[in-house]
């Protein structure tokens, strides 16, 4: 369904670029409309007149662990921070976008903040999937539930869907580990007591193991957003990091993005413990053992880069007897997470369908 960036037919150098860095378009050279990003294109095009405005894209490469602490690496210049006030989110914005709006609650009354607008994104994951494709995927998946109220999926449809940003991490390293442990194996002896009964009796065996373990990580991801944003993401993963575009301001045109909620070596902490972990079990796995007595690891990591990279997901709602449902989806594979209305005539018809099923079952067995 959704195209990869490297699927867009390769637009040859005779063909004029929207010119990079600090001269980025975002008006139309025709008509002066607005140019947003076009996931199904992969260029910039008009929202008044349609014409489009191809755009560079390049593979995403690693950056050294040095920048994640380098003060040069802020996002600031094109972006600004805005907040809303009326749900109180924090949103990054080109500063080109004249008319802001909430991507949370979908209202216009936001502000800009003389915020530090956090760590520039060094790549991002375009959205594959369009405005339209996500109205078309989010109405099939609210048909597909069950307990909707039969009026709802006929009239389903996503109000202030917008396409949002939010950062993550992607960490690569080297590791080497020396480790000292203690394992054992259990072994079994019987005996036979005064009264002639035979008994099994377990026993450990104990023995040292100690070494060197080598392992190399290529992206371990980690979200940079608050506790409650992760979860909703985790819900909508897998995000495809291995095509991950080099980021310039053009992505972020028609969209909007997240700032950074956990530092850059928080999320690196977070990294180095999975990549602890995983190195333990690795250990722990070169032997043959029944219970671990102590292991004590000393990791080392070398060579270590990071991507900083935005992931797209589209935000929106329908409203049904004017209660809103809230969903996310991702903006590469349509994966949904969100809430539907309920039907409680269906509920019922089930809980009483079933209750008869019961009743006809003990009303036949009575009979026999
Ligand atoms: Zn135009
Ligand atoms: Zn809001």
């Amino acid at each position: 369904m959704a195209n990869k960036p490297f699927d867009i037919p390769n637009n040859g150098d005779d063909i004029a670029f929207a010119p990079e860095d600090e001269t980025l378009v975002s008006k139309c050279a025709s008509c002066g409309g607005n140019l947003v990003f076009n996931p199904s294109t992969f260029s910039l095009r008009c929202e008044h007149c349609g014409n489009i405005v191809e755009i560079r894209h390049r593979m995403a490469s690693e950056i050294d662990f040095a920048k994640l602490v380098d003060a040069q690496s802020a996002w600031n210049g094109e972006t600004r921070v805005f907040e809303c006030n009326s749900c109180g989110a924090r949103q990054v914005i080109s500063r080109k976008n004249m008319s802001p709006v909430c991507a949370f609650c979908g209202t216009a009354n936001v502000v800009a903040l003389d915020s530090i607008v956090g760590l520039k994104p060094n790549a991002v994951l375009p959205f594959t999937i369009d405005g339209k494709n996500a109205q078309e995927v989010y109405a099939r998946w609210a048909r597909s539930k069950f307990f909707s109220p039969r009026k709802f999926k006929k009239q389903v449809r996503a109000e202030k869907l917008v396409g949002h940003y939010f950062p993550a991490f992607t960490f690569d390293s080297d590791t080497v580990t020396t480790y000292v442990g203690e394992l054992g194996e259990y072994y079994y002896t019987t005996y036979t007591d005064s009264e002639g009964h035979v008994h099994t009796q377990q026993h450990t065996r104990w023995f040292p193991i100690s070494g060197t373990f080598n392992r190399s990580f290529n992206d371990i991801f980690v979200q940079a957003t608050a506790p409650n944003t992760q979860v909703t993401l985790k819900k909508i993963s897998p995000f495809d990091t291995d095509y991950a575009q080099e980021y310039t301001d053009n992505y972020l045109y028609g969209f909007s993005a997240s700032q950074n909620e956990r530092s850059g070596l928080e999320c690196w902490n977070e990294a180095r413990g999975v990549m602890e972990k995983n190195v333990r079990r690795g250990i722990l796995g070169t032997y043959s053992y029944d219970v671990v007595g102590y292991l004590r690891t000393n990791m080392q990591c070398f060579d270590i880069t990071f991507k900083y990279v935005l992931l797209p997901v589209y935000i929106g709602h329908s409203t049904y007897r004017k209660k809103l449902y809230n969903f996310y989806m991702n903006g590469q594979n349509g994966r949904i997470v969100g809430k539907s209305p309920k039907s409680v005539a269906k509920i019922l018809s089930l809980i009483f369908g079933g209750l008869a099923v019961v009743g006809g079952i003990v009303a036949a067995l009575l009979l026999i």
